[in-house]
């Protein structure tokens, strides 16, 4: 309150609120006040602020110097960590199985294999730790919740279908996270394996083997008849060796939640990956907003272990609640000092200000374009492969600006949840050319506040990024979406040609309204509603949860499951900071 403010400042209420007007801030006397605008006008006045520590601050403290009393000459070598990537049924879960397959003597304890998340297998009396959620969705969606663990990213080609889709992806998702790629090219007991093939399209994309003076390790394995996977494993060994992995199993443990869930019998049940430190049982921790005391600590048999040391997945027993993937958990000094952190963080989250920072949007950026070693980060999805070609071509022309550019990704199709993740754990922002976000990926973009451009003329793209890195975007039309519909037949009406029976999903269709035809993400039609009726009857709105029929204008190519997406423009004054404009869906 000011009035309280003034009494403990000791200066007079009037002067008080004079300062407090030269900070903009307008306020009586029995207002209360931020901290933060409080702290300001005492610092202003002569006075030096202390604010009280939080738990989670106390906590922090106490964590970096558990980090610091850790010496790096402790440090010894840890296993690495990896993670298997590449399209659809080119043998991801085939390969880890078969690499699981190689812990015959494991066998002997009579454990029976469990899905915990992940898995460790030895060679030559040395560890590997893998990831047991295939995948660089999962990867990237990790990386997004700040939580970087793979060392190693094993890229499985299969030799009979070659480079697609999701390969491309998955390398530009390994390589934004700065992890080493191996590839294993799988499937080569097949007639139709073509290795050579495979091998010259991957060295087009800049992962060049070995053999030809590249610095790419590729293995050529069948997942299927176990073959090759001793050499695999070899290379892995040999690929992670390069980065020197280190830690120190001294100290209390941090580690990361890699799959959690709630077990009818022992209550909520995390499979954390140890970083650093060594967990035992007793230890009383903190993951995320949850907290507990080390129950029981198991591997992926079912044994029970006393202790867990780096790069080591276990299965933790004995938290209050179930954690997020992704969580960090670090031992807390005592159960007491673990439950107030948690139960602070949670009162945190729930008042939303845990909410991720503000992310890289093009404004951001503009707006910092003066300063020095700016990057403008982004991912570039369009229609077809002539348009995206188009853009990257006109964006290379860009180069020499004094912000550099760099296209973490650059694919076909819609813009999916994986590019939004991908944005997240990079800070960019996506740029969509003909295209539109789905369902799944405009949930991700709000939530973590990535911003999504979409266009439809090639120029206005450059000359907004362009405009972006000499630092003078202009504001200008933003796009509203006011409605979504999905298509779910289609009819001819004589005399008025095809006309979509659609049923709205969310807001509303207006007559008249402008309206663009979404097929499996890309935009196939842009026009406006000519027709829109209930039943027989001809309507000027139809709102969310009911069905209608559309007529598009000039438009008769409707299909089932197409989306048909209702929009505005409005002129919008310069963003404010944070705040994405043009097109943001
Ligand atoms: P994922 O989608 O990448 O996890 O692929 P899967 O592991 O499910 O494998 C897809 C299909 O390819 C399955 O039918 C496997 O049996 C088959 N497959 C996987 N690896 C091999 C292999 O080395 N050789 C042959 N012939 N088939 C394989």
């Amino acid at each position: 309150m000011v009035r309280e403010l003034a009494s403990r400042l000791g200066v007079a209420v009037p002067v008080l609120i004079k300062q407090l007007m030269k900070q903009g801030v307008m306020a009586t006397i029995t207002q209360e006040i931020p901290f933060e605008v409080a702290s300001r006008v005492a610092q202003d006045l002569g006075f030096v602020v202390e604010r009280p520590k939080s738990e989670e601050e106390r906590f922090q403290e106490r964590v970096r110097q558990v980090q610091a009393a850790r010496s790096p000459q402790a440090a010894r070598p840890r296993p690495p960590v990896v993670t298997i990537m590449g399209h659809v049924d080119h043998g991801k879960t085939t390969l880890l199985d078969a690499i699981r397959k190689t812990r015959v003597a494991a066998q002997e304890y009579g454990g029976i294999t469990q899905h915990i998340g992940a898995y460790q297998v030895e060679l030559n009396g040395r560890r590997i730790t893998f990831l047991d959620t295939p995948g660089h969705e999962a990867f990237t969606a990790m990386r997004a919740r700040g939580a970087q663990v793979t060392d190693v990213a094993v890229l499985v080609v299969a030799a009979d279908d070659g480079v697609m889709p999701q390969t491309v992806e998955a390398i530009d998702h390994a390589r934004a996270a700065n992890v080493p790629i191996v590839v294993a090219l799988n499937k080569i007991d097949k007639p139709a394996a073509n290795p050579d093939r495979v091998k010259q399209q991957l060295a087009e994309l800049g992962l060049v083997p070995e053999e030809w003076g590249g610095d790419t390790v590729m293995v050529p394995v069948s997942a299927l008849r176990q073959e090759g996977i001793q050499d695999l494993l070899e290379m892995i060994l040999l690929v992670a060796d390069l980065r020197e992995l280190k830690a120190n199993p001294d100290g209390p443990a941090e580690g990361v939640v890699i799959e959690a869930q709630l077990d009818r019998g022992r209550g909520p049940v995390a499979t954390v990956l140890v970083r650093e430190g060594t967990l035992r049982v007793g230890d009383p921790v903190v993951a995320g907003t949850v907290a507990g005391r080390v129950r029981a600590l198991m591997d992926d048999q079912g044994r029970s272990l006393p202790s867990a040391g780096p790069s080591t997945p276990v299965v933790v027993l004995g938290l209050e609640d179930v954690p997020q993937p992704g969580d960090t958990l670090v031992v807390a000094p005592d159960e007491e000092s673990a439950r107030r952190v948690a139960q602070e963080r949670l009162e945190r989250l729930r008042t939303e200000q845990l909410r991720p920072t503000a992310r890289a949007t093009l404004e951001a950026l503009a707006r910092a374009g003066e300063q020095e070693a700016q990057e403008l980060r982004m991912i570039l999805k369009a229609d077809v492969q002539g348009s995206l070609e188009a853009l990257r071509s006109a964006l290379g022309k860009l180069a020499q600006e004094p912000v550099k550019l760099h296209i973490l990704h650059a694919a076909v199709g819609g813009i999916t949840e994986a590019d939004v993740n991908l944005a997240s754990a990079s800070g960019a922002v996506i740029f969509g050319f003909n295209v539109r976000p789905d369902a799944n990926a405009r949930r991700a973009a709000e939530r973590d506040r990535v911003e999504i451009r979409t266009y439809r003329v090639i120029y206005e793209l450059i000359d907004d990024v362009k405009a972006a890195m000499a630092g003078l975007l202009k504001p200008r039309v933003e796009e509203r979406v006011v409605g979504r519909a999905e298509v779910r037949r289609t009819f001819k009406v004589p005399g008025v040609g095809v006309v979509a029976g659609c049923y709205v999903t969310e807001g509303k269709l207006l007559r008249g309204g402008a309206v663009r035809v979404v097929r499996d993400g890309v935009v196939v039609f842009d026009g406006r509603i000519g027709s829109l009726k209930r039943f027989k009857d001809d309507v000027r709105e139809v709102a969310q949860g009911f069905e209608c029929g559309v007529g598009i204008e000039r438009f008769q190519d409707v299909k089932e499951g197409d989306v048909l997406e209702a929009y505005e423009t409005v002129e919008v004054a310069p963003a404010a900071p944070g705040v994405g404009a043009a097109g943001r869906a």
